[in-house]
């Protein structure tokens, strides 16, 4: 499986993982996160707006269900930043046409994905976000195939990211 599990100690390593991270994202990639509130969902967005360029501050969309970003720096010709966070969604029948943000040509990032669980499509990434303590998190990625992982994978350690191995190989 293309999975990386990355030790993220502070707030300002988490956003820092976001900006590192938009360089592999494309048009059309869905993000689809979870973790519990305050894990760091909208800090890790922070940092895509940064790479970006987005001059807006983002936070949490909460109430709204998304917000739109205009990216002023191009990274791999991502037009878009959408911001979803569908917390207060009961489940994806309440809102059947967020799915269609997901086709645009920009990066869409979901906060509580798995409520609207039947309208992300098959290609994706999951990013899934657990508290290590007070300000540390473990933050797992998963991505999809067209994703180089091992790139990712250099990437991170050349940043000084710590990369967490469950088994031996
Ligand atoms: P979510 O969107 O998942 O509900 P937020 O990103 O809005 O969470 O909030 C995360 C909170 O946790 C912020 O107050 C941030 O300062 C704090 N924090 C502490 N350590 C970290 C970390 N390593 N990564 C992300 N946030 C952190
Ligand atoms: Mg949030």
């Amino acid at each position: 499986m293309s999975e990386v599990l990355i030790k993220v100690v502070n707030q300002e390593s988490m956003i820092n993982l976001g900006t590192v991270l938009t360089n592999f994202m494309y048009p059309n990639l869905v993000i689809a996160m979870t973790g519990d509130l305050g894990a760091g969902k909208t800090t890790f967005t922070k940092g895509i707006g940064i790479a970006l360029g987005i001059k807006r501050v983002i936070n949490s969309p909460t109430f709204t269900i998304m917000k739109i970003y205009e990216p002023t720096i191009n990274v791999n010709n991502i037009e878009k930043l959408y911001h979803l966070d569908v917390y207060r969604l009961s489940d994806s029948s309440d809102d059947d046409a967020l799915s269609e943000y997901f086709s645009l040509d920009g990066v869409s990032i979901v906060e509580w994905a798995d409520i609207i669980n039947d309208l992300l499509p098959d290609t994706l990434w999951h990013i899934t976000i657990a508290n290590d303590g007070v300000d540390s998190r473990i933050l797992t990625l998963e991505c999809d195939a067209k994703t180089d992982i091992n790139k990712i994978k250099e990437t991170l350690r050349s940043n000084n990211y710590e990369i967490i191995n469950w088994f031996f190989n």
